[in-house]
């Protein structure tokens, strides 16, 4: 655990948040300011920032998760897709160091984007 990192201590349950899914590895909770209804956050418990520092396993852990998830969380709001991103590393705009993928349910005519 980085003693810094907000999504560190959310892990830990310092931190309140609304848990999506939880395994050994993975743990996954709605965005504190969403994009759209659903708007979920999907990290590796341990601390990483970047994609590529992740250990493989891992990082097929989180992408399973993504994919499941994502079907169920369209369901849930009733979205007709789903935009699935990373930002990786600050000039991308990541604001979080903790690598986390964003499932952000779409809906026909929303006019968002990245
Ligand atoms: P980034 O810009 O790093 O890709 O995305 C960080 C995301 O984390 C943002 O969408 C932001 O709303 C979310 N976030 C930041 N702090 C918290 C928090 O304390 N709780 C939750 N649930 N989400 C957070
Ligand atoms: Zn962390």
């Amino acid at each position: 655990m980085q003693e810094d990192c907000i999504f560190c201590k959310i892990v830990a349950g310092e931190i309140p948040s609304r848990t999506v899914y939880e395994d050994d590895n993975v743990f996954a909770f709605l965005d504190v300011n969403p994009l759209a209804p659903g708007h979920t956050l999907v990290i590796p418990k341990e601390h990483y920032e970047r994609v590529a520092e992740l250990p493989a396993e891992l990082s097929a852990s989180v992408f399973s998760a993504v994919s499941s998830l994502t079907p169920r969380i369209e369901s849930a709001v009733d979205a007709d897709a789903t935009t699935i991103g990373i930002n990786n590393g600050p000039e991308a705009g990541q604001e979080v160091p903790h690598v986390h993928a964003h499932i952000i349910p779409r809906f026909e005519g929303d006019g968002g984007g990245p």
